[in-house]
Formats: C-alpha cells, sequence, structure tokens
C-alpha cells in the first residue's frame, strides 16, 4: 500500500507519501514560521490563506519527491481534526478533490492518535499496544493510554493552556528573540540551559516560589497557565513593559520556569502511572516539547522512579526520520507535525479493514482521542 498523507490542522502544510512497508517515501513540511513572528503568534485568517496558497505546491512536491503520479497511490489519508477550522478546510478540500477525481479512497485522521501512532512507523523495536503516548505541543497537553489502534483513554489533560503555549508565552514575555526558523520552544530552551549570569549566578531564584497551580499533589491533572505570572518577571524588571529584560533575568526565569514545568508534568505523570491496572509497555513522547532535552532527562528520572525494581518502562521518541525520495532536507523530526504521520495511520486503517470513507463528514475542530471514528458508518469497513 501507498499512501498520499495531507496535514494542515495548525500553521504548517504538510504532504507526504508513505508506504506499508513503513518507508517514508517523501515528506514535506512548509512552514510557517515567519508570518508567526509577523504577527506574535498563529493567527487563523493568516494561517488560513497561506495554506491555500502553499499546499497544492506542498502536494505537488510529495508526489514529484516519491516519483509517483496521483493515480499511482492507493489512497488518500488527511487530518480531519482537530485543530483550526479554515487550515483544516484546506487539507480536506485537496484530499477530497484528488479523491473524487481519481476514484481512490479516502479517510479523515485524528491528529492526536498519527503523533501517537508516529513510533509504529519509526522504531525498529516498536512498544506493543498497551503503551502510554505522552502529547506535549503548542495546542496539546495530554498522556493517553493508547489500548489498540482505534481505542485510546486519556489519563491526564491540562485545565487550561498546554504546555507549550505557555513556553511561548514566558518566551515572548521575557522578550527572547524571535526565530523565524524554529519558533519560540528552542530559544527558550537555549536560555534556559546557559549558565546563570551573575547575580543569579550566586542567589538564583528560588524554585518554588510561586505555587505551581492550583492542583492538589493528589489530582490527576496538569495546569501550566499561571506557572510564571507576569507578575513575578515585573518585580524582577520593573522596566519590562518597555524594554527587553536584561540577558541574566531571561536566562534565569527561563530556567525556573522550564524546570518547574517540567517538574509539575513529571510528577503527574507519575501518579497516574502509580494507579494503573495493567502495565504498559512503553511512554512514547511527541509533540514539539518532547524535543527539549531537559524534559527528556527528567522523565527518564521520573520512570527509573516509578519502577525502581522492575524494569524501567521504555522511553521513546519518534526520531528525525530518513525520507527515501528527492526531497530536500531528506531528514526531518517526527515529533513535530507532519504527514507522514497521517499517512501511516492511513495505512494502518486500511490494513485494519477500512475501505475508505463518505466525502462528505463532518470536520472535527474539537474531537477527542476517545471518540475516534464513531461517525463512519459500518458499512465503510
Ligand atoms: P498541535 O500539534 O498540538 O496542534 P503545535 O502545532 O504547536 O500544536 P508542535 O509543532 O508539535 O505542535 O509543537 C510546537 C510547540 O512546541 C511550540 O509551543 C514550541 O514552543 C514547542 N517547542 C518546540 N521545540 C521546543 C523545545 N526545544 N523546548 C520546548 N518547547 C519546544
Ligand atoms: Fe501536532
Amino acid at each position: 500500500l501507498v499512501v498520499l498523507g495531507l496535514e494542515s490542522s495548525a500553521d504548517d502544510a504538510c504532504a507526504a507519501v508513505v508506504s506499508s512497508d513503513r518507508r517514508i517515501l517523501s515528506n514535506v513540511v512548509r512552514k510557517q514560521h515567519h508570518i508567526n513572528a509577523q504577527y506574535g503568534g498563529i493567527q487563523p485568517r493568516q494561517a488560513h490563506e497561506a495554506h491555500i496558497r502553499t499546499m497544492p505546491g506542498v502536494i505537488a512536491e510529495a508526489l514529484d519527491s516519491a516519483g509517483l503520479s496521483i493515480g499511482e497511490v492507493d489512497a488518500i489519508a488527511y487530518t480531519r481534526g482537530p485543530g483550526m477550522f479554515g487550515c483544516l478546510s484546506v487539507g480536506v478540500n485537496s484530499a477530497r478533490a484528488m479523491a473524487a477525481a481519481t476514484q481512490k479512497p479516502v479517510l479523515g485522521v485524528h491528529h492526536m492518535q498519527a503523533h501517537a501512532l508516529t513510533v509504529l512507523l519509526t522504531e525498529e523495536e516498536p512498544p506493543a499496544f498497551p503503551f502510554l503516548t505522552l502529547l506535549v505541543s503548542g495546542g496539546h497537553s495530554i498522556l493517553v493510554l493508547a489500548e489498540r489502534l482505534d481505542s485510546y483513554k486519556i489519563l491526564l489533560d491540562t485545565l487550561d493552556s498546554a504546555v507549550g503555549q505557555s513556553i511561548d508565552k514566558v518566551a515572548r514575555l521575557l522578550r527572547l528573540p524571535h526565530s523565524t526558523t524554529t519558533g519560540l520552544g528552542p530559544v527558550l530552551e537555549k536560555y534556559a540551559s546557559a549558565p546563570p549570569l551573575p547575580p543569579y549566578d550566586t542567589a538564583p531564584l528560588p524554585r518554588g516560589a510561586r505555587p505551581l497551580s492550583q492542583l492538589k499533589a493528589s489530582e490527576a491533572a496538569l495546569s501550566f497557565a499561571g506557572l510564571y505570572p507576569a507578575l513575578q518577571v515585573r518585580e524582577l524588571h520593573p522596566d519590562i513593559d518597555n524594554s527587553a529584560p536584561p540577558e541574566a533575568v531571561q536566562r534565569e526565569v527561563a530556567r525556573v520556569f522550564q524546570t518547574a514545568a517540567f517538574d509539575h508534568l513529571a510528577s503527574k505523570i507519575a501518579l497516574v502511572m502509580r494507579g494503573l491496572e495493567t502495565p504498559v509497555n512503553g511512554l512514547v513522547v511527541s509533540g514539539g516539547v518532547g524535543s527539549n532535552l531537559a524534559l527528556r532527562e527528567r522523565l527518564r528520572t521520573m520512570l527509573d522512579e516509578v519502577a525502581p525494581n522492575d524494569t524501567p518502562v521504555p522511553l521513546y521518541y519518534p526520531p528525525i526520520a530518513l525520507c527515501t525520495g528527492t526531497c530536500t532536507p531528506k531528514l526531518r523530526p517526527l515529533t513535530t507535525d507532519n504527514a507522514a504521520m497521517i499517512a501511516w495511520v492511513g495505512i494502518l486503517r486500511l490494513q485494519a479493514g477500512l475501505k475508505g470513507e463518505p466525502l462528505d463528514l463532518e470536520l472535527r475542530k474539537t474531537w477527542s482521542l476517545e471518540d475516534l471514528y464513531d461517525d463512519v458508518p459500518a458499512s465503510c469497513y
């Protein structure tokens, strides 16, 4: 099986061709960082318009790079949700128009299921079900129990903002330089891991200076809003509304915030894991925040603590993947949004017996992983 996948749930326009023998024949990602930098974040209207302009070219490039024409793929998969309505609509319309014209099967994939199952595409020895997957991005902070291909339980969710969203917020608050190629997350990580500058090299800010969230330690939920209140940065640098704080403040606040956010995440995951009835075969981390090295270290320590005497639960990160087509660059991270993961779930669902979906299924702007494909008619299988 060879499937063309399209992804356009947020600001990246992506198309990829993947085969059922786990080869990524092409994987094209067109980012909008330069547009986001102009507007100080993702603007739904601007992102939608950018997709309209770029998606056709991205699809052409993915097919061309894989050396295939649309007539040669077996099916077309697109992200049906969750995501921004305008952005999603560009991908779904492109997919269905191609499907209608070529009479190929078309299917809509849950974006977070695709993040969760990327590991089955990329790992030499992927974990067997059930496994846990942590999705940490600009839009999500959820811990999910993947029980089967189409059955998921959400074990942890955030009550307010997503971890990546608050990372971006703190980076903006600190006025860290906006990178037009990577976005703000890696910039915050860089400041957080840089050595502290005076006066904080001798008297660092106390880590627990503020309560993390209103959540009790025993509550199975996440909360990142207000993790590092604007107020405290104002105390450190009263002039912040007029100028960027000194680098010493930027590094220190970045470090304290990042440590607090990841401690919070790790301790809540540990809480949930201790209460699991069946053992899990791994913890898969995906989403942009999953590329943060401090988070990776923190999760490893946490897993070792959760199972001190047993075999520790293995950690998986969807790696940088090799694209076998002529696409440049050849290597791409599969932790962030991409269409290879969408094509891959398309393949898994076809292999599990799906024949194709109707062309008029509704988009799912919000869509719980626990209600997967509940509106796909039984006759499609
Ligand atoms: P979703 O896919 O959930 O709709 P998204 O489009 O924001 O959201 P990603 O591209 O996976 O998803 O993640 C981007 C987020 O990850 C941003 O908030 C960004 O700041 C954060 N991020 C990226 N790299 C790092 C890093 N090294 N450290 C911390 N955060 C990071
Ligand atoms: Fe994503």
